[in-house]
């Protein structure tokens, strides 16, 4: 039977990506640290025989005892005010983790992917963005324990597939949502349906005029598993929404969604906050046939009633 490791399995996107594979009949282990992660969102998963979950930190080595041949790294905080809390932390998750689901691959000859961010593109120059961009990333500055994190990840990906033949492969992903979020990890879909759904403030950070390209988690997870399946393709590829919107835009949409009382208020904006975030997906619809299937009005919808079913 195949075997597949998910490092960050119990976060937003990796308890969805466990359960689909899952539903293809493989075994699952789910490492998670459960910084971000909860039980909740994983809890369904318990039921089948197929699924295993291992509390354990990707800054260690790990000690898998199971072959496994596919392993996807998603461990790691995503949001910025997760990614900042402990910003040492989240740069040695980001390395180490790397490193250490590299290490494994090599000795179990397994597959293995690297949950990459658009956030390699810093405050981008370019638009909208291609995979041979190199960016415009600030080294310094609150967000560069998470950028300059992934982008060594990337380095330490391509060395070895360079020097051990690793089957290393790359998704720079950007901004996913949908339900699993969690309700105060401050990313800004969770935070306007809170708000709203409480008759709250709706803050903008900013004037609201910078964009941002949600994509629905479905889709998204369609796509890192159509990565992990494509033979001979180690990316990097961009999986996201093409369809650009401002954060002004998002917030009228959920105001317009929820029908609720509460009223925009600005606030300042975040340092190094990138002004405009849009993926050219064209390589992702040429070498992985991806295309989005959710539109933003009908995930938006879908995430509400997630949040609502909660409440
Ligand atoms: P998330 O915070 O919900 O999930 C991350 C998971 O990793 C959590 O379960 C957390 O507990 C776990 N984790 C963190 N540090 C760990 C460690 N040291 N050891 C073991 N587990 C650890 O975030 P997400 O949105 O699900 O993101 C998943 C991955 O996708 C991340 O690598 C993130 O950088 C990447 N990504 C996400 C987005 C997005 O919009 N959601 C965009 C770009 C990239
Ligand atoms: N944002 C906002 N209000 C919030 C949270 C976020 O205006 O309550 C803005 C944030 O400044 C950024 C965009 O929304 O411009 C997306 O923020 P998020 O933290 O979701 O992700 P990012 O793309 O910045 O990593």
């Amino acid at each position: 039977m195949n075997k597949t490791l998910v490092t960050g399995g119990a976060g937003f996107i990796g308890s969805h990506l466990c359960k689909k594979i899952l539903e293809s009949g493989k075994k699952v282990i789910c490492l998670d640290n459960m910084f971000t992660g909860t039980y909740d969102n994983i809890s369904e998963l318990f039921a089948d025989p197929n699924f295993e979950f291992i509390n354990a930190d990707v800054i260690h080595p790990l000690q898998i005892q199971m072959d496994v041949n596919e392993i996807y790294n998603l461990a790691c905080p995503a949001s910025p005010i997760q990614y900042q809390y402990d910003p040492i932390m989240t740069t040695k998750t980001s390395f180490l983790g790397a490193l250490h689901v590299l290490e494994l691959a090599k000795k179990n000859h397994a597959k293995v992917l690297q949950a990459s961010t658009s956030e390699v593109y810093g405050d981008p120059l370019i638009h909208p963005q291609k995979e041979d961009y190199r960016g415009n990333v600030n080294m310094i500055g609150p967000r560069s324990c998470y950028d300059e994190g992934k982008r060594v990840a990337e380095t330490l990906f391509y060395d070895y597939r360079r020097l051990y033949g690793v089957d290393a492969k790359i998704i720079r992903i950007f901004n996913t949502y949908g339900p699993h979020m969690l309700e105060k990890d401050g990313r800004v879909v969770s935070n306007f349906i809170m708000q709203a759904l409480n008759n709250k403030p709706i803050t903008i950070y900013g004037d609201g005029s910078q964009t941002r390209s949600f994509c629905y988690v479905d889709d998204l997870v369609n796509g890192i598993i159509a990565m992990m399946e494509k033979e001979d393709f180690a990316g990097p590829v961009n999986l996201g929404n093409p369809q650009e919107i401002t954060v002004l835009e998002l917030a009228e949409l959920i105001i317009r969604k929820t029908g609720t009382k509460s009223k925009i208020i600005y606030k300042d904006l975040p340092v190094d906050d990138p002004v405009r975030r849009r993926p050219d997906v064209s390589l992702a619809v040429q070498k992985l046939n991806w295309t989005i299937t959710v539109p933003i009005e009908e995930g938006i919808d879908r995430t509400i009633a997630y949040f609502r079913s909660r409440h």
